[in-house]
């Protein structure tokens, strides 16, 4: 009995082969003989195997979550793909709707109608477009000295008034809206013209001060008091 212990303490040792061929040698007899051995030997084969079983479930899980992960991630990527593709769709498309109903070039003077009325001084100088579609804009800005920078004056003092003229298309879904762009100028007996600034203040003017308009062709340096008269305004057409 006293060799069983001696066996059962080789035994692990035995199963990994870690022990020398003199002791495998002792062990095997021993198993020959000794039942008791026999069972406790395939005992702890088994008890081995089952822990290599578990092992290798382990694995298997480990695969598999990480098989998850890598859908989950595949997942994300592609919502956050799609996400982008959409919102590419939308610019591109915002883009041409941009181009095609809303951007705005300069106008040509051959392009625009110069209308004109006159109500007792009160006068309205219209830029109506000669196309469909087209709507004209007015933007109003001052004049600048390209070298040095300096804001252009008239002789009153005044800053230069500059009105740019530009054309957009008319997008489907604003049919309606003013085609046209209009200044209003009030002319007073003393020689003082009023308008209205684009902020909508009044501005009281001098009839020497000139007003230059920008087409996309040419530049028409025209005094104010010129649009007091249809015949002032040729300048403009
Ligand atoms: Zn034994």
């Amino acid at each position: 009995m006293m060799e069983c212990a001696i066996i059962k303490d080789l035994l692990p040792s035995f199963i990994d082969g870690l022990t020398s061929e003199e002791s495998n040698r002792v062990v095997g007899e021993h198993l020959k003989e000794c039942a008791k051995c026999r069972d406790y030997l395939e005992e702890m084969k088994a008890e081995l195997e089952s822990g290599k079983y578990m092992e290798i479930n382990k694995e298997q899980e480990k695969a598999e979550i990480w098989i998850f992960k890598k859908l989950k991630k595949i997942m994300e990527r592609t919502v956050f793909g799609t996400i982008v593709a959409v919102l590419l769709v939308m610019v591109v498309l915002w883009g041409i709707y941009e181009q095609t109903f809303i951007f705005r070039i300069s106008t040509l003077s051959d392009e625009v109608e110069v209308t004109y009325e006159n109500v007792k001084g009160v006068v309205r100088v219209g830029f109506e477009p000669k196309k469909d579609n087209v709507r004209i804009e007015g933007w109003m800005g001052v004049l600048y000295d390209e070298s040095s920078g300096k804001l252009l004056t008239n002789a009153s003092g005044r800053e230069r008034d500059c009105l740019t003229l530009v054309s957009c298309g008319i997008s489907p879904l604003k049919k309606d809206g003013n085609k046209k762009f209009y200044l209003h100028y009030v002319f007073l007996d003393d020689g003082t013209v009023i308008y209205l600034s684009e902020y909508g203040e009044n501005i009281r003017a001098e009839e020497d001060d000139i007003l230059t308009v920008e087409f996309g062709d040419k530049t028409v340096e025209i005094p104010l008091r010129d649009l007091r008269t249809e015949a002032g305004i040729e300048k403009l057409k």
